[in-house]
């Protein structure tokens, strides 16, 4: 319910959405302390800010989500109760969803029209709905065709249509909360061109997103979260992405990685014709070749799903696979019985997996057991034979975490109480301290603050420097260009080309993510 509290004639130039002094505590945690933001109609405005700064939270308090424990939100000036998102909607505000708010079996149609049937203002026929629907989508350039299935469109046409489904609810407010995860570049553009239509037919535009460059890209101003507080909000053409990367930790942070040429050596791991078929018989790696040599970062680029977590698990030992593996020259047995990950680890292969909560770590042990974890059987854990040495264990968690930074350097800690760059950087000292001949990395800064992002990509330049071979597998392209050697892209289980990082661009991959060209048929 919408309730205007009070009548006050709103100035003409009232900003869209006024949030003064929202708090909100989530039991001990001050996710929102006295937020105060102004976002001006007709703009894009941007919220940045890392991991857990609040930013979901005050969303979610815009869109009626969460009840703040206190302050108030102006719409277009005037004091407005959010109870939930009836009333957000009421208020003109639409939340773009990623894909899993759709119903999969529905047509594009249907899912816009569903729970807008009901209202009032919307109750228009079947063809009504698809009449409008149309226009819409061409008013904003949205192609999409109203009667096709969902689960038959890209991620990107998903997109699309949660966009389509909060305009048709008459929408001049838009959050969308990180909507570029799950998109290829040009797929990216593509909305960010959306957008800037719905910015000149006056719709006001929250963008949330931890990528510098699609603030830098796309907003005309730009608000910076920090543990709970809003830190300041600028004007996106006077300010560079080293000014907000500052402002979002507090400190000089180092945006580019310091390394020098990879000077590659012998081959440590090569495949011919890896393949993986999954447990429902699907193919998710179709017959991959590749050679990582000893002193390189092979980076694997892909949108999320290309069949890059099959390439990881099949050489760290999870998935079984088919085809020819050698590792420093020797056959790597790829049926699972007989080579698990741990046989891996005796053949000098490190897996920092991709889901540190599901695979790096368990959770509710104490953080100098997972140090252990994978390891137990290490001589160094074991010099008593009969029983395992604790008192090693933790003596040497003791010195990771000195030499990994992480914080608080307390190992008798479960590994839940962590933030996520510090579970990571458990995860990676564990790994990394193994002195692997090849290490497998699956995002490895995904959720992981800026801080902690630049301190683990020194680490594996360090690592490479060592003369050790990586295979590093992420959906941040910024990521792969700046730290591999070589760059190969994926798409449907396929290697569709390598590429130079010093010659390529983040344009030519997104072609060859979207399977769009490539090196190979
Ligand atoms: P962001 O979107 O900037 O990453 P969030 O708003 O999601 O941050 O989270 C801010 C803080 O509030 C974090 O510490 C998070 O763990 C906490 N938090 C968010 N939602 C909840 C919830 N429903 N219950 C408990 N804590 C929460
Ligand atoms: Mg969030």
């Amino acid at each position: 319910m919408v309730a205007e509290v009070t009548g006050g004639a709103a100035a003409k130039a009232a900003p869209a959405i006024e949030l003064r002094g929202i708090s909100k505590a989530f039991g001990p945690v001050q996710a929102n302390k006295d937020i105060n933001i102004k976002v001006n109609k007709g703009t894009i405005h941007g919220i940045i800010g890392e991991n857990g700064a609040g930013k979901s939270t005050m969303m979610s308090i815009l869109y009626g989500f969460y009840k703040a424990d206190s302050g108030e939100i102006l719409i277009d000036g005037k004091p407005t109760q959010i109870t939930d998102s009836q009333a957000a909607i009421s208020a003109g505000i639409g939340m773009v969803f990623q894909h899993f708010k759709l119903v999969e079996n529905f047509t594009v149609l249907e899912n816009v029209i569903l729970g807008a049937e009901d209202s009032e203002r919307l109750m228009p026929s079947l063809n009504r709905a698809r009449k409008l629907l149309t226009e819409l989508a061409a008013e904003y350039e949205l192609n999409v065709d109203p009667d096709a299935l969902i689960e038959t469109l890209s991620v990107g046409h998903q997109q699309r249509v949660e966009i389509l489904k909060a305009l048709y609810r008459e929408a001049n407010i838009l959050i969308l909360d990180e909507p570029t995860g799950v998109l290829t570049p040009a797929e990216a553009d593509h909305l960010f061109r959306i957008l800037r239509g719905l910015k000149e037919q006056g719709k006001t535009i929250i963008l949330i997103t931890h990528k510098l460059r699609e603030i830098m890209d796309v907003t005309d101003e730009v608000s910076v979260m920090r543990r709970g507080e809003m830190v300041a909000t600028v004007n996106t053409a006077e300010t560079s992405p080293t000014e907000l990367a500052e402002l979002m930790v507090g400190r000089k942070v180092l945006l580019e990685v310091e390394k020098t040429p990879a000077k590659p050596g012998e081959v440590v791991l090569s495949a011919r014709g890896l393949k993986v078929v999954d447990e429902f018989g699907v193919e998710r790696l179709r017959s991959i070749d590749l050679d990582i040599r000893a002193g390189e970062i092979l980076g694997v680029a892909g949108v999320a799903g290309n069949g890059q977590s099959a390439l990881l698990e099949a050489l760290a030992g999870m998935a079984a696979a088919t085809g020819e593996v050698k590792m420093n020259g020797e056959p790597l047995d790829l049926t699972l019985k007989h080579s698990d990950a741990g046989t891996r680890r005796e053949r000098g292969v490190s897996h920092v997996h991709e889901d540190r909560h599901r695979c790096g770590l368990i959770l509710d042990f104490m953080a100098w057991e997972n140090i252990a974890f994978g390891y137990h059987n290490a001589p160094e854990y074991n010099k008593n034979k009969l029983l395992m040495d604790n008192h090693a264990i933790l003596e040497d968690a003791k010195g990771k975490f000195e030499r990994f930074d992480v914080r608080p350097p307390n190992p008798m800690l479960t590994a839940e109480s962590f933030s996520g760059g510090n579970q990571q950087k458990i995860v990676l000292a564990r790994e990394i301290e193994r002195n692997p001949d090849l290490l497998l990395v699956g995002q490895p800064t995904r959720g992981v603050d800026i801080g902690a992002i630049e301190f683990i990509h020194k680490q594996l330049i360090a690592l490479r420097d060592q003369g050790k071979a990586i295979l590093l597998v992420s959906v941040e392209l910024d990521e792969i260009l700046s730290l591999s050697d070589r760059i190969v892209v994926m798409f449907d289980g396929r290697i569709m080309g390598e590429r130079d990082p010093e010659t390529t661009n983040a344009q030519d991959l997104g072609l060859m993510m979207a399977g769009m060209t490539g090196d190979v048929a």
